[in-house]
């Protein structure tokens, strides 16, 4: 792609209404543009980036035997009724009159639509347990939209749901769910730490919230420093793993500001692994037994004869919150740096020509260079302008695409100059260029 007809519209300065560095970048960069006040369009980069997310949030969910589905966008009130939310949602929940003046309302979530589903097809237990997803649009009214795609109104969310009959088969799928997790962030390069969160007076009930640290984030958290060394790394899907595996996690000290207690926290970490910060909530898993399968009447057939309801979970990551996240964890807006993780960068490597007007053999080289690269499934944009190496380098910073090679009219033979964003530049051929770059495109 020439990056005179990339849809990339940047801005010569920070715009002024961006307080934190990912909604900057990404306004700088023509990433979004704000259609109204928490609701935006995404422009190719952006779109670009964010179904790369998807991708691999997809893959994962796929791995631990989760379904795929797709529901709408607007849900009946019928349902939210019958579950009791839809007094208690308030505000944030967008209502919507049809012509028949039946209440509908842009859904916010989705339990009650799956549990729906559930019910009217699922009557025994020889089909359990069912995980089901979905990656669809939510709109919340928050109160407070900001930050860009951070905390805006219209948003896309993968959430999933899982129906099992006991609670050790439930907490199965939660575990489940927990791996692919952690496995889904480190796909993206993020350091995200499971917070447990509130197990409520019954016990039983489970939740985690899955942060990155942020300066900019809106959770405050307090942590274990030691839990950063943590790795899911060979876990198996069988039930004594995942339970292991979560338990590894669990023994770290790690809450968000609402379950904050300061004692506990000096009891339980020595002063130097105390870890105090901020952090932006990317996923939130949830345990909450026959919460909706009860008054909505979600029950199956159990080997005795008998009926019981179903215990469910349900399993979001922001998908589109991401796009910042990454931007929030991975920008370096003192020097305009932008390294896109390669799992989602909008390209894999820009070719930087030093064009001259009356000489189009360096544009030649490039497009030669680009070809070989393309067949080797290496996807390129080509700074085609006349603009001087500088302001072209600068620019390819902002847009973050992780690898360049700069080509002169001095560019002779195979040497080619070679950088990784950030890094020094080194003179090496085309096959070794392509060789680094494959390896680190299968390692995701
Ligand atoms: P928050 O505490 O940030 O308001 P939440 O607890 O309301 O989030 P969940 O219902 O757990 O959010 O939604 C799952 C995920 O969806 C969150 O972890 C977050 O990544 C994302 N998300 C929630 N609200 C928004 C929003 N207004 N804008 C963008 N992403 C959001
Ligand atoms: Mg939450």
């Amino acid at each position: 792609m020439y990056i005179s007809k990339a849809f990339i519209p940047i801005l010569k300065n920070n715009p002024s209404e961006a307080k934190i560095k990912s909604h900057q970048l990404m306004l700088r960069v023509g990433m979004i543009k704000q259609s109204s006040a928490g609701i935006y369009s995404w422009l190719p980069m952006g779109f670009k980036i964010m179904k790369k997310i998807e991708k691999i949030v997809r893959e994962e969910q796929n791995k631990i035997g989760a379904q795929e589905i797709l529901m709408p966008t607007i849900q009946s009130s019928e349902i939210w009724k019958e579950s009791g939310r839809y007094e208690d949602y308030g505000e944030e929940m967008l209502r919507i009159k049809d012509r028949q003046n039946r209440e509908m309302l842009y859904g916010p979530t989705n339990e009650e639509l799956v549990t729906d589903i559930f019910r009217s097809s699922v009557k025994s237990y020889k089909s359990l347990p069912q995980l089901l997803y979905h990656i669809q649009w939510k709109f919340r009214d928050e109160i407070r939209p900001r930050f860009g795609i951070m905390r805006c109104r219209e948003f896309y969310m993968k959430d999933a749901y899982s129906f099992d009959i006991t609670d050790e088969e439930a907490l199965f799928s939660y575990n489940k769910f927990f791996l692919a997790y952690l496995k889904t962030f480190k796909r993206l390069d993020l350091t995200a730490i499971p917070m447990a969160a509130d197990t409520g007076p019954i016990g039983g009930n489970l939740s985690h919230e899955f942060i990155i640290l942020a300066e900019t984030g809106e959770s405050k958290i307090y942590t274990d420093k030691r839990i950063f060394d943590l790795d899911s790394e060979g876990t198996k899907l069988d039930k004594k793993s995942l339970e292991e595996l979560r338990k590894k996690y669990e023994k770290f000290y790690s809450v968000t500001d609402e379950k904050f207690n300061k004692n506990e926290f000096e009891k339980k970490v020595s002063e130097t692994n105390r870890l105090k910060t901020k952090g932006i909530e990317v996923g939130h898993i949830f345990y909450f037994g026959d919460k909706y399968s009860k008054p909505m009447g979600a029950s199956v057939d159990l080997p005795e004869g008998k009926k019981d309801f179903v215990k469910m979970g349900s399993y979001g990551i922001g998908v589109s919150r991401l796009v910042g996240a990454i931007i929030e964890a991975k920008y370096d807006d003192k020097n305009e740096v932008m390294k896109w993780p390669i799992s989602v960068a909008p390209y894999d490597l820009s070719i930087i020509p030093m064009i001259n007007k009356n000489d189009t053999s360096v544009l030649k080289k490039a497009n030669q260079i680009n070809l070989e690269l393309e067949k080797n499934g290496i996807e390129t944009i080509i700074d085609d302008t006349e603009e001087n190496l500088s302001s072209k380098i600068k620019k390819m910073n902002l847009i973050g695409v992780p690898y360049q090679i700069i080509i002169g009219k001095q560019t002779d033979g195979d040497l080619l100059e070679f950088k990784e964003i950030g890094k020094e530049a080194k003179k090496i051929n085309l096959s070794e260029i392509i060789k680094i770059i494959k390896e680190q495109k299968t390692k995701n």
